[in-house]
């Protein structure tokens, strides 16, 4: 069983001031803040972390998205954490998450959608290694 995912609350989520109520929620959900950060992705670096959609059609507009202000990034700890964190999240489409997600309350759209989760064990810790050195994971 999983312990660890990575998450961002991203721009649109920070600019609506939602920073706060995400990470409450996180908590209530039983999740561990063992690393957190606030920085503003540069588009190259932005680029860098969703590398994985390059060829996409989309993958401009992710890359200009994320990009446009400050995000928040860190790591989290909980049993089965992966899977968890999907599940708290909801759907990359928030007109198809579910009722009490993260994406259903707090994201305008598709692009838009509030926070990242790690989609796999072995992404949370390539992902959690990207933002934070060892000496900043507790
Ligand atoms: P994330 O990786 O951010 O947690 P996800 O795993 O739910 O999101 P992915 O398929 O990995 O979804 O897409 C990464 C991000 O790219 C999405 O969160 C969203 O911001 C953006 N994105 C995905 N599909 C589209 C689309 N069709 N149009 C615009 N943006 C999109
Ligand atoms: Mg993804």
């Amino acid at each position: 069983m999983s312990k660890r995912t990575f998450t961002m609350i991203k721009p649109d989520a920070t600019a609506k001031g939602n920073t706060g109520a995400i990470l409450s929620m996180i908590n209530a959900a039983g999740f561990r803040i063992v690393a957190m950060k606030m920085l503003h992705l540069s588009a190259e670096k932005a680029g860098e972390f969703y590398g994985v959609h390059r060829e996409r059609p989309f993958f401009g507009e992710l890359v200009e998205f994320m990009s446009q202000g400050p995000i928040t990034a860190a790591i989290l700890e909980k049993d089965n954490a992966v899977e968890d964190f999907r599940k708290l999240i909801g759907a990359t489409n928030p007109a198809q998450a579910a009722e009490g997600t993260i994406r259903k309350l707090y994201a305008a759209s598709i692009g838009e959608n509030a926070v990242h989760g790690s989609d796999s064990n072995e992404n949370a810790l390539i992902e959690g290694d990207f933002f934070f050195s060892k000496l900043e994971q507790f």
